[in-house]
């Protein structure tokens, strides 16, 4: 059924990159055939899942949505990957990304935006809009994506779906293609609460592979989004994420949700994290810095395309030409600008005080714990805007990460949840952050809100 759903929209929505519709048949039957002998598999074993672009699959091509590794098929799975098979869950393709994962709207692609499947003159979010289209237009029940910035939850409120980056170390990210490592986190797409929990379930734990993957055992993710109570949580209002800048359906529908908690039992407050207004700006320095070191492995030596080899030009030149042709113009721009800032003489005045912003991000993250369980905000400024409407405009799509750039920046948990749509009947998603390793939390909002 869903090869089906896919074959019929996938031509508008460009959802997904490729398809393996033998390999996820093959897959599936091999699963029937096992449940039929009486083994007994998994919660999730059989249902179908859609993998966004940055994940390395030994079978399919990764191509992080960039010209620079068309066609490149990696040598091996990422964990994540390994472990969706482990648990007989069935691969059904690669979904479309902003390049590299930088955007906010799967407009950076090289290989044409994905479309909203509310809406298919609007954008459907990014960097994960091909995961978040795929799940939103039912053309795959379940998807992973990545999140540094947002790139799980904007997708995730502007589809109506539901998105979660785990605590930063939570789940591995062996194997997925590294931008901007200090932040970088894959984590669950899904249209309930519940199947993200389950999915979360299988993605989590440790893996000696990651050095930064914690060695911690994974909170009941399930049973926290089955338990339908918030009674006693103390939920806070995070005060500098709304006013101005914030559509009214935005604001409205987030005002809603909190009603609902505190008639449901919860005890709202209040809370301020003054340097929250900092976190853009620290992240478009860390975020590039970062990334202008981990894309410099691709030289035309390693992986995926080469240019400029003729035999006249040396490496030096082989490898420019390459990267010249190879990335586009969101990508270099932040190669440019992260270069700039690691720079000496500029290092301290850009990288350092970014990295002071955000300690002081962390902390008042701590500050605010310290008075409640988790934090609420809406997930997203606006509704989904239109495409091409902020391409020619980096700080206007940059402003789409506003509420959840902080998270990244601490590396606590965090997740959009659906909570309605505007007049025009756009999705909206409220945003939960909740402390580091507690992201039972998250779905324990969020199976109420449901
Ligand atoms: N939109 C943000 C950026 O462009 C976040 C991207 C992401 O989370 N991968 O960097």
């Amino acid at each position: 059924a869903h090869l089906e759903q896919i074959e019929a929209l996938n031509p508008t929505l460009n959802a997904f990159l490729a398809v393996d519709a033998d390999g996820a048949l093959a897959t599936a039957r091999a699963i029937d055939a096992r449940r039929a002998a009486g083994e007994e598999l998994g919660p999730l074993a059989g249902v179908p899942i859609a993998v966004k672009d940055n994940f390395c699959t030994r079978d399919l091509p990764t191509t992080c949505g960039s010209r620079m590794l068309e066609g490149w098929v990696p040598p091996y799975d990422a964990t994540i990957i390994t472990r969706l098979r482990d648990a007989g869950l069935v691969i059904l393709g690669k979904t479309n990304m902003d390049e590299f994962a930088m955007g906010s709207s799967t407009e950076t692609s090289a290989f044409g935006p994905t479309r909203n499947p509310w809406d298919i003159d609007r954008i459907p979010g990014g960097s994960g809009g091909g995961s978040s289209a795929a799940v939103a237009g039912f053309l795959a029940p379940l998807a992973v994506g990545s999140d540094t910035g947002g790139s799980i939850r904007q997708p995730g409120a502007v589809t109506g779906t539901v998105g979660v980056k785990p605590t930063y170390g939570g789940v591995s990210r062996f194997g997925v293609v590294a931008m901007a490592s200090s932040l970088d986190q894959p984590g669950p797409v899904a249209r309930t609460v519940l199947d993200a929990a389950l999915l979360h379930e299988v993605m989590a734990g440790h893996d000696p592979r990651d050095s930064t993957s914690i060695d911690r055992p994974v909170p009941a993710l399930a049973d926290a989004a089955r338990l339908r109570d918030v009674r006693g949580m103390r939920v806070g209002v995070v005060k500098e994420l709304g006013g101005e800048g914030y559509d009214v359906a935005v604001e409205a529908r987030f005002l809603e949700a909190v009603e609902l908690l505190k008639e449901a039992g919860a005890e709202v407050i209040e809370v301020s994290c003054p340097h929250f207004t900092y976190a853009l700006s620290a992240y478009y320095l860390i975020h590039p810095a970062e990334v202008s070191s981990n894309l410099a492995r691709f030289d035309a030596m390693r992986y995926g395309m080469r240019c400029g080899d003729d035999g006249t030009n040396g490496a030096e030149a082989v490898t420019s030409i390459t990267r010249g042709e190879g990335f586009g113009r969101e990508v270099k721009r932040r190669l440019i600008i992260g270069t700039h800032a690691l720079s000496s003489g500029y290092h301290d005045q850009y990288y350092g005080s970014a990295q002071k912003v955000r300690t002081l991000v962390a902390r008042d993250f701590d500050a605010a714990f310290e008075l409640c369980d988790v934090l609420v905000s809406p997930t997203t400024p606006t509704v989904a805007f239109k495409l091409g409407e902020r391409m020619n405009d980096p700080l206007a799509m940059y402003k789409a990460d506003l509420c959840t750039i902080p998270s990244n920046l601490a590396g606590n948990a965090s997740a959009s949840f659906p909570v309605g749509v505007s007049d025009e009947g756009l999705p909206i998603g409220l945003q939960v952050m909740a402390p580091p390793l507690a992201d039972d939390r998250l779905y324990r909002i969020g199976g109420w809100l449901e």
